[in-house]
Order: C-alpha cells, then structure tokens, then sequence
C-alpha cells in the first residue's frame, strides 16, 4: 500500500479537519481586537491539537509578527520547519538546549537565577547573544519571579547584558484569572506588572516588548494588550470561557471539525446493555451506531453517558462508557448505513456540537477537548472556504475552495 494510501485510509476512521482559512480570518479579527500591540500565536502543544507548523504558517500568513511556544523542544521544531518569525518559548528545566535555541534565535523566558546562569553560560560557549524575556508572578502563582526577587534578577540581567553575553527584549507576565472579568486580581496584577515593568526599566532594561494578555485579556481588557498579546484558545476560534461570550459573539470561527465514520449500525432488542459496566440498557427494541473513537484518541471517559454526536441532523449521546477505542450511540431506530459521518464537534453552523458542548459534557474547559486529540486522529488542513464529506479525499481538495 502507498503511503498516500494509508494516510487516506486512516482518516475514513476519524478526522480532524483543520480550517486555515478560519484560524487566518481569527487572527485578523484578533489583530483588530489588540489595536496597535503584534500579536503572538501561541502554538504549544502542537497547536493546542491543530497541528503546530500549519497553524503557525497560516497565522504568520494572517499577520501574527511573533510565535509562542510552552517548551524549547516545541520551537526548535519550528525553526526546523523553515519558520523563522520571532518566537518565544517559556518553559524550561535545568539542562534544556539553552544553547541550541539561543542558536536558533529564539526567544528564551527566564523566572530565575538558575535560569539567567545556564542561558549566560550558553551564550558564551556558543559565542552569541542569547535573547532573554524576565518572567514576573504579578500574582498568577505560577512560573515567573517574585517581586521580591526581581530587583536581583534584574541585576543579574543588566550585567549578562553589559558582558554582552545577552540582550533582554522582554518583560512580562501571565494573569490568573483574566477568563472571569471583573476578578479583582486581574487590576492588581496589572498594578503590580506596571510597578514590575517601571523598576527594571528604571534599572536600565530597554525591553522590545512587554506583555501579559492571554485570550481572555486580549478580548476584555484593552488597557493590558502593552506592546504585544499572546493568543492561544482565540486563534481556534473557542472562546476562552462561556462567560466571555460565544466564539460568534467574539467575531471568531472554531477551527477544528473533529468527525469518524461509523463503523456498525444494528438492532438491539429492549433491555440490551452496552459497552462495559452495562452503565446504558436499552429501553426497548433499537438501534445502535459504534463510534469508531475512544479515550485513545482523547474522548474523555468523563463523556460516558453525557458526550454529543451529530448524526444524519440529530444529536445522539454516548450511551454507557466510552471505551478506548470506541463508544456507541442509540440510534432510536434510525438505520444511517455503516459508514455515514457522525460529527463530534466543529463551529456549529450544521447543526453539530462544539468543543464547548463537550467541555460542558464533561466538566471540563474546551482547550482540554481539542489539546487532548490524540495522534491516531489525522489531522486534514484544509485552506479556503473547505467543504470535506465523509470518506472524501481532503487533502487532495486542499486548497481548491468550493
Ligand atoms: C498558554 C499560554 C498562553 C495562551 O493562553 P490562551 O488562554 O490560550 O490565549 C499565553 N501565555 C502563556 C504563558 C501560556 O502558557
């Protein structure tokens, strides 16, 4: 078998589709939303499950001026990709490839001592001025520098900086609770990172950029957009959370459409339990569909009994427990053939759920639905206006529009 083969035969079982052309049309909305600060597209965790180098590309495409990465390993990716747009990465242990990174001119986030030492140390081995971003904790709790701390590492900062050993093109934070608006943390810690901000700069810190907004920030609070925002959830078009507003009422467009065909359709008589633990017994006689995905592919087991599928124009529940590789769905005696689409969640406009109807099916948030998506699903990056039926070669219609 070809490999184009198998890749077209894997997505007959499940697909995500990914829509670039959605994923551009929201990072100009968003760009419209930040005023005059650039915008950053945080494509960790490959591209919260999208797929991280052709999201990366569409968003630079669209406008985003800097990328922003969780681990080294996530941009040193890019860079090996051919991206070569100004990019962040903030999460580091003791050990990381500080000095492939400072090679790869990317962007490093620094919270501690430990951290300026190890970067200083790469960039003078490797003979190059390492860029470096101080992280503050404004309150988040998180990562970041205690204020406390931050006039030494400042400090330490400005003398790597006068060795030429670095240059700090940075200063900035991350909020705990931009996502319910009006949290009184959020107008202290702005207060703080403004406090934060004009000590290091009084110090002698000529930062290229500072920045604190996530999604949520960038969307409710104007007076945090500084000169840059970072948008993860928002550039796939999920709202970060329901009390922000729906992702139409935000101007954006879900990006992902996650679907599987179904792999057997049959009658059941009444009083016929299903899948393990027997936790669903049909009521009468019927007809059950098998939903070719499971928590392999990252449904959560949380979505027994509660999970939402579109099928042939109706909303069908997992009924009992989503197994690893598959659930199954009462078909009320309708009889779709094996094969037909049944649609997990995409934007909505067909009827079909969203990654918030799942996140509510499961007490959870919608970046935990899409991010969890596991790697036996295909991703199918589709540009332009696409329209992909079940079973179809999408890869192919890539591009074409229609
Ligand atoms: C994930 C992350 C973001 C993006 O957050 P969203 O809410 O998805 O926009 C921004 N900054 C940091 C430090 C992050 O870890």
């Amino acid at each position: 078998m070809s490999e184009t083969a198998a890749v077209s035969t894997a997505t007959l079982r499940a697909r995500a589709e990914i829509d670039l052309g959605a994923l551009r049309a929201n990072v100009r909305a968003l760009r419209a939303r930040a005023g005059g600060a650039a915008l950053m597209a945080v494509v960790k965790s490959d591209g919260y499950g999208h797929g991280a180098v052709p999201c990366a590309r569409a968003a630079v495409e669209a406008g985003a001026t800097w990328l922003g990465t969780a681990t080294p390993e996530e941009a040193l990716a890019l860079r090996a990709a051919g991206l070569d747009t100004r990019l962040l990465c903030w999460l580091w242990v003791p050990g990381g490839p500080w000095r492939q990174a400072i090679e790869a001119d990317v962007d490093v986030a620094v919270s501690a001592l430990w951290a300026l030492r190890e970067v200083t140390g790469a960039a003078r081995a490797a003979g190059r001025t390492a860029r470096v971003q101080l992280k503050a904790d404004t309150g988040l709790g998180r990562n970041g520098c205690q204020p406390e701390d931050w006039p030494e590492l400042v400090a330490e900062a400005l003398r790597a900086e006068e060795a030429g050993l670095l240059r700090v093109t940075g200063l900035w934070s991350h909020f705990a609770c931009a996502d319910e608006p009006g949290h009184p943390s959020i107008a202290a810690q702005l207060t703080r990172f403004r406090e934060m901000v004009a000590y290091a700069e009084e110090q002698g810190v000529r930062p290229e950029v500072r920045h604190i907004a996530n999604s949520p920030a960038t969307l409710t609070l104007p007076e945090a957009h500084f000169d840059l925002v970072r948008t993860g959830i928002a550039l796939y078009g999920i709202s970060p959370s329901p009390e922000i507003g729906t992702p139409a009422d935000l101007g954006l467009r879900p990006v992902m459409t996650l679907s599987a065909s179904l792999a057997l359709v049959k009658h059941v008589p009444g009083g016929h339990g299903v899948s393990y633990g027997h936790h669903y017994v049909t009521p009468g006689p019927t007809t059950l569909g098998l939903v070719p995905v499971g928590y392999a592919d990252g449904i959560p087991r949380h979505a027994s009994g509660t999970g939402p599928v579109l099928i042939q124009g109706k909303w069908r529940t997992a009924a009992g427990r989503v197994a690893m590789d598959q659930f199954v769905v009462d078909l009320g005696g309708d009889e779709p053939e094996a094969g037909a689409r049944a649609v997990l969640f995409g934007p909505g406009d067909e009827g079909e759920p969203t990654a918030e109807d799942w996140a509510q099916a499961c007490g959870t948030i919608a970046y935990e639905i899409v991010t969890r998506i596991g790697t036996r699903v295909p991703r199918v990056h589709l540009d332009a206006a696409p329209r992909v039926h079940a079973g179809g070669d999408a890869e192919v219609n890539a591009g074409t529009g229609g």
